[in-house]
């Protein structure tokens, strides 16, 4: 039996991660199951798995969880340390499924311990990857890509030398504005931007899509997962999701990876890594899809890709300075306070704002200085968005 834990399992990924194990039952041992807000969900999911010990995020909501769990047999827990606490608790496999930076910490305690880290949460490489490669370096700890574009280089690389690599090229289906005016944009709502037309996400994951700042974020993840410098990674709009990533060699061959837009093809692969098993997605018909399309993707509709290709050029804490001004600009967005255009101009701000001051983005990548500088962005982003209401 392999002892598994999943963080953010109330989440997308958690669920679809969750629907995976629960399919086989006898060969998991379920450590820990963490969420946030969604304590309901949580007990359903500790007590159906036999997990050891359930937690949430949220301070406040312990004597719920308890009440939930109740004659389970479930430790309950609750608070951010707590969280923390139980990523230390040794398993065989963990998930990283919490979204946004929230996700880091929870993510470097579980690879102090040595086993596999399957990484959904793609803040972390953004905000500290040089931290989190060095740390699973350090402990003989495996990370593997579950981001399905990450998860689709990754495939179309094994057995191949990365000294015979050109490019990495991933894919971007667009999202909910792909086919909009430009300058119909700055009147996209929130009720707009919150469909996505080919996968079934988290609302701020798939908002992201539509702004793009996801594939931004994919862009830096890209260069620290594998490597490669920022001008080896392209991004390709590719309306139906059917491709998610090609590998493109030095003989000229691209390797694409092709499969449905459904989550549990890339949790699966890294559950079952380096073995490849039977998951229950759809089968693609070519024949009956037909035909595939690609464009370029604008620069002028997507800021964001822009952004991220100054953060990577920038390095150092330019990363989590990107990401927390996001996430701020994104709770905005949530809370209708700015327009959706809004929020690549305001994480562009902060950028700027930022890099003139010696100490922030320049400094050393640790847990507390990532902390640190994370929160600086927040306060900076929450400034900016104040002088532009007032
Ligand atoms: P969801 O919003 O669906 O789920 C997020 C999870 O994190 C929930 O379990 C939530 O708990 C929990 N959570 C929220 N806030 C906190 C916090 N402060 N501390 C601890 N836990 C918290 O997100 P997704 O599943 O869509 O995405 C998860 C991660 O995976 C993100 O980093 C995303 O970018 C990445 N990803 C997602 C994909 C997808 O298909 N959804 C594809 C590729 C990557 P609760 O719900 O109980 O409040
Ligand atoms: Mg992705």
């Amino acid at each position: 039996m392999r002892r598994v834990s999943i963080f953010g399992a109330t989440g997308s990924v958690g669920q679809n991660t969750i629907d995976l194990i629960a399919r086989a039952p006898e060969d998991y041992q379920v450590v820990a199951l963490t969420g946030a807000s969604n304590i309901a969900q949580l007990a359903r999911d500790a007590r159906r798995l036999r997990a050891e010990i359930a937690v949430t995020a949220h301070d406040h909501l312990l004597d719920e969880l308890n009440a939930a769990l109740a004659g389970s047999g479930v430790e309950a827990a609750a608070g951010t340390a707590a969280v923390i606490e139980a990523a230390a608790r040794p398993a065989d496999w963990v998930m990283s499924a919490i979204v946004g930076a929230a996700g880091l910490a929870p993510g470097l305690a579980a690879l102090e311990q040595g086993g596999t880290l399957a990484l959904a949460n793609k803040e972390s490489l953004v905000c500290a990857g040089q931290l989190m490669l060095s740390t699973a370096k350090a402990q003989g700890a495996r990370l593997l890509p579950v981001d399905s574009e990450h998860s689709a280089v990754f495939q179309a690389l094994v057995g191949e030398d990365m000294e015979a690599v050109e490019r990495l090229i991933i894919t971007a289906s667009g999202g909910a504005f792909r086919d909009w005016p430009v300058e119909d944009l700055e009147n996209a709502t929130l009720a707009e931007a919150s469909s996505h037309p080919n996968w079934d996400m988290g609302q701020r994951i798939t908002i992201d899509s539509a702004s793009m700042f996801n594939k931004a974020m994919e862009l830096i993840e890209t260069r620290e997962y594998f490597g490669v410098s920022p001008r080896q990674i392209e991004v390709l709009v590719h309306p139906e999701s059917m491709i998610h990533a090609m590998v493109g060699f030095r003989d000229g061959a691209l390797m694409a990876h092709v499969g449905p837009a459904d989550m549990r093809h890339a949790i699966g692969y890294a559950l079952h890594w380096p073995e490849r098993r039977t998951l229950p997605v759809e089968r693609l018909d070519l024949a009956q899809i037909g035909q595939l399309s690609f464009r370029a993707p604008c620069e002028t509709r997507w800021p964001a890709l822009r952004l991220a290709r100054e953060v990577m050029e920038t390095g150092g804490l330019a990363g989590a300075v990107f990401n927390a001004a996001k996430e701020t600009a994104l709770d905005a967005f949530i809370a209708e306070e700015i327009s959706f255009n809004e929020m690549a101009i305001i994480v562009e701000e902060v950028l700027t704002q930022m890099s003139a001051t010696p100490g922030h983005i320049d400094a050393t990548m640790t847990l507390d200085n990532v902390a640190y500088v994370d929160h600086l962005a927040r306060q900076e982003a929450r400034a900016v968005i104040h002088r532009r209401a007032g």
